[in-house]
């Protein structure tokens, strides 16, 4: 397995006293698999992706990915948040270069390979633009050029499009999608969208709200590649109403 996640519970301690926001998580992620969590606001889902990256201590439970068991910063990873976080000084190409800078990698070889990621997301011609002079989906495209410089084996996007608009989100889960089947890697992706974590996914993990728990794994057995007019098949409606079922049944949706 390359993540595993055992029993594993997160307590921050507050002036307010103790906040208990992820309750007894066990996960487990295959290599190259696309997983999305989707939950209510709350329930810990960026707690967990910060457990993930080591970037916050967990209270109790084990995490190794890839073998190693995280204690530390856990480096070989990307995250793409839903704020894109560029430097608005520097051009897309220096945001996306970055990477290679504060890892001090090999420049010359990695400004081929941000050249060739940001020709991939599209926005070749637009290299030495500033963030100011782009939408906010070519943004967060940069963005995620960023997070994949260094070709790390595991993806963290925390939802990475939660603030585009429809049409842009669309695009970006079918270009997504399309550079993860050429450039396989494991990506773990947190959304509000059902309907998003349905397309996206071989898997959807469906939380609790706090303390967050997992309520329900769903695989979703749709045939790749996905297409967006998948999303009015019978069997999508599905797995979006299961899914919808399983809100409702933990009170998270009500008629009333
Ligand atoms: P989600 O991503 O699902 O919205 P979060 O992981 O951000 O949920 O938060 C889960 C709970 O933990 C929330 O109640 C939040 O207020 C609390 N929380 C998150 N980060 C901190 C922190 N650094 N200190 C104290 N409480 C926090």
């Amino acid at each position: 397995m390359f993540i595993t996640i055992e029993k594993v519970s997160k307590t921050y301690e507050t002036r307010n006293g103790p906040i208990r926001a992820l309750d007894t998580v066990d996960l487990e992620i295959r290599e190259n698999e696309f997983v999305s969590i989707v939950g209510p606001s709350g329930c810990g889902k960026s707690t967990l992706m910060m457990l993930l990256a080591g970037l916050v201590p967990r209270s109790t439970g084990s995490i190794t990915i890839g073998g190693k068991r995280v204690e530390a910063p856990y480096t070989d990873i990307g995250i793409v948040f839903q704020q894109d976080v560029l430097l608005e000084w520097r051009s897309i190409l220096q945001n996306v270069m970055i990477q290679a800078e504060l890892r001090r990698l090999d420049r010359k070889k990695l400004e081929a390979r941000a050249r060739h990621l940001v020709e991939l997301v599209g926005l070749k011609g637009f290299e030495g633009m500033y963030p100011h002079e782009l939408s906010g989906g070519m943004r967060q495209r940069a963005s995620i050029c960023r997070a994949l410089l260094h070709s790390p084996p595991l993806l963290l996007m925390d939802e990475p499009f939660g603030a585009l608009d429809a049409l842009t989100r669309d695009q970006l889960n079918i270009d997504l999608l399309r550079f993860w089947q050429q450039s396989p890697t494991t990506v773990l992706f947190i959304t509000h969208s059902v309907s998003e974590a349905v397309f996206l996914s071989d898997r959807v993990v469906i939380m609790s709200p706090r303390p967050g728990r997992i309520e329900e794994i769903v695989d979703i057995e749709l045939p790749r590649p996905r297409r967006i007019a998948m999303r009015e098949t019978p069997r999508f409606l599905d797995y979006s109403r299961r899914i919808g079922r399983v809100f409702e049944s933990i009170g998270i949706l009500r008629e009333e």
